[in-house]
């Protein structure tokens, strides 16, 4: 059922007919507008290579040197051995995946499900109710930072973009200098992102509301309607179209070419596979299991450039590393992990950008929004705003973490006594929160480059399970002055003059707001009610997280400028965790583009499938570059131009 977690007995007796009713109402009218949009196509046979991890059959045995891939229809028999393996089927290893089959065979291993079938990922009003879901089957897989912050990570095929709020932005060009990408290339590959599933909001009157308030305050000027990264206050894309529908980046892969590639949904993959008798580790391929538990193996061929592609996210990229024997030796030692490269840095340098928000009541009912409007501070602080709890009582009633509207009952037990119990019975109590106290919005407040690190390590050798992860908010104390200059900008914005349409409180309600938000469930962090006199304590105690975690296999330190995994051959990780900072105010444009992009420079590496199979990498030289950048110009390199530019392989 759409409505989430209560019977719908239960549902009826606590609340009643109308609510009922209205539940399933809203239910049918999804599923019309589902139908109006001609999406009636059934997503298996608009994605016929994606199938489930149970229909793969496992070889016994990488590729001996006289082997050569065979390849057949991806529907049919089995491909014997990929040019390139992409684990992790998320908002980089989509486009990435779909890009390389163009001209490669590429298997593209998910450990979740399809988010076609799914309507809590499909349509904008049901955001906050994936995130709720904390079941084994969600989309979302929730996890505590040990900072006492709830957080969550994709678990379905479009990763992140079938969980996320939607804000679609791009980095500045400032940071694609600085981290050394080819800006031609970029603004090639953003908009072959952009045409294929981003669209421009409908831009609701509270987003207007903020829109007008942030000019008011003076975070100006007005860009207007943009995917630049810009100072001052724009209006960004989004990924849900004018019905409120989600599109991910799973949706990137019916650019692929459907017969050079496999995606298996379900496929949890424990580990790498390497060839160690060699002078350095080579990877030859990855063990996951199916959605049965089963245990297969799937391998790249013995080509020269062919490789295993780690998109797993921030969370998981190094989680496989070290699952697989890279990182600290220690740590390896104490799990009985067999070490194949000892690496220091992986999993260290974890950084999520702390958030702050503050809950205004309205005085009426808002439209539900997430984010659309954002001020873009030369403070390094980033101001969005989401509205609306809408739908029924039913999904209000949810333990939403940071989308929750309800006033905290769980910030009244002393914090040592916040037990698992306590959570569930907190959960339980919060369904007799009267449906009147949800009318509203948030403000929040990102900061943009938090200089506080934390790290990430196993806590066991199982896959499913989260690693612990800490990030250590505020413990640089630049970023707890970005936060409380944040917090004053807030505060400004909730006083303006477009704000007051909707409040019509005076300036006296500033401080109810952020009590409201300190005794707020926002997190397990002991915290002090009625002492805002203090905004550092505020920004402490209220420490969010925007998801936008990232880190932990660093370029320089973990892979190198062409994203190649330090000390073993035929291994890199393109996805969040390689960022310093996270880039543009929002980073999924970023990350879908970088799939696209990398991919561009990837084709020159081995040799397409299509033109048979007389040049090898092996023959390139590779160490040579034109301009000695990474990922740079190859884009507009013909292949047989190749050997100045292959240095920038990615
Ligand atoms: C709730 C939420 C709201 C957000 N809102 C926004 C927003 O509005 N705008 C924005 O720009 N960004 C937003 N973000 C951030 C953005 O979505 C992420 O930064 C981005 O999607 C991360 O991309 P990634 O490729 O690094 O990882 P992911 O997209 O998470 O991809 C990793 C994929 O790997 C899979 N995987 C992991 N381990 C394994 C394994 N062992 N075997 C097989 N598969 C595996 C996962 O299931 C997942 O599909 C939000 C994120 C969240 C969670």
């Amino acid at each position: 059922m759409w409505c989430y977690s209560v019977s719908p007995m239960a549902f009826f007796i606590k609340y009643n007919k109308l609510s009922l009713f209205l539940c399933l109402l809203s239910s049918s009218l999804a599923t019309l507008l589902t139908l109006s949009q001609g999406d009636h196509i059934p997503w298996e046979t608009q994605y016929p290579f994606i199938r489930l991890s149970s229909t793969f059959s496992s070889r016994s045995s990488p590729p001996s040197s006289s082997s050569s891939a065979k390849s057949s229809p991806s529907n049919g028999g089995e491909k014997e051995y990929y040019d390139y393996i992409v684990v992790g089927g998320g908002t980089a290893g989509c486009p990435l995946a779909a890009t390389l089959s163009q001209n490669y065979r590429v298997l593209l291993l998910e450990r979740g499900g399809v988010p076609f079938t799914n309507r809590n990922v499909s349509f904008l009003s049901n955001f906050h109710l994936t995130l709720a879901d904390t079941s084994d089957t969600s989309a979302s897989q929730y996890f505590v930072s040990n900072d006492g912050v709830f957080n969550a990570r994709a678990r379905v095929l479009g990763g992140g973009t079938a969980i996320n709020a939607g804000f679609y932005t791009r980095a500045s060009a400032r940071y694609v200098t600085r981290v050394g990408w080819d800006a031609k290339l970029v603004n090639e590959s953003y908009p072959w992102v952009e045409k294929q599933v981003v669209h421009e909001p409908i831009f609701e009157p509270w987003q207007r509301a903020v829109r007008d308030g942030l000019l008011d305050v003076g975070v100006s000027p007005d860009n207007g309607f943009t995917y630049d990264h810009l100072y001052g206050t724009k209006v960004g894309g989004t990924i849900f179209d004018k019905y409120g529908r989600r599109h991910t980046a799973a949706e990137l892969l019916s650019s692929a070419n459907p017969h050079n590639l496999d995606v298996l949904i379900h496929a949890r993959v424990q580990k790498i596979m390497f060839d160690t008798t060699g002078k350095k580790p080579r990877v030859v391929g990855v063990l996951f299991k199916d959605e049965h538990g089963e245990p297969h193996e799937a391998f790249i061929s013995r080509k020269h450039g062919s490789e295993v592609l780690v998109t797993c996210g921030a969370i998981g990229s190094p989680q496989l590393l070290l699952l697989s024997g890279i990182g600290p030796k220690e740590d390896l030692v104490k799990l009985n992990i067999s070490m194949v490269h000892h690496n220091k840095f992986v999993g260290k340098n974890m950084s999520d950008n702390p958030m702050n928000a503050i809950y205004v009541p309205f005085n009426r009912h808002v439209k539900q929004s997430l984010i659309e409007t954002v001020g873009i501070t030369k403070k390094g602080v980033y101001i969005e705003a989401s509205s609306g709890y809408g739908q029924s009582m039913d999904s209000i009633h949810c333990h939403h973490g940071i989308v929750s509207a309800e006033i905290g009952q769980l910030s009244t037990i002393p914090p040592k006594k916040r037990t698992q119990e306590a959570i569930e019975t907190y959960k339980r109590n919060k369904k007799d929160i009267p449906y009147e106290a949800f009318h509203g919005g948030f403000i929040l407040e990102k900061i943009a480059y938090p200089k506080s690190k934390g790290e990430l390590k196993l806590v066991n050798t199982n896959a499913d399970n989260n690693p612990s992860v800490v990030f250590n908010y505020f413990s640089h104390p630049d970023d707890l002055k970005s936060c409380v200059h944040g917090v004053r900008m807030m505060e400004k914005l909730v006083r303006s003059k477009p704000f007051l349409n909707y409040t019509q409180y005076d300036d006296k309600t500033v401080n109810k707001f952020l009590n409201l938000s300190v005794t707020a469930n926002v997190n397990l962090i002991p915290r002090h009610t009625n002492d805002t006199e203090s905004l550092e304590q505020f920004c402490k105690d209220t420490v969010i997280t925007i998801w936008h975690y990232h880190g932990g296999c660093h370029v320089g330190k973990v892979v190198n400028k062409d994203y190649e995994v330090m000390g073993v051959h035929r291994l890199r990780v393109i996805d969040g965790s390689t960022f310093e900072e996270s880039p543009g105010t929002n980073p999924q444009a970023t990350v879908m583009m970088m799939g696209r992009a990398i991919e561009k420079n990837v084709v020159n590496f081995i040799q397409p499938v299509v033109a048979g199979d007389t040049r090898r990498v092996g023959d390139i030289n590779l160490s040579s570059s034109k301009s000695g950048q990474s990922w740079n110009s190859l884009s507009a390199s013909p292949p047989h131009e190749a050997n100045s530019q292959l240095i920038m392989i990615i």
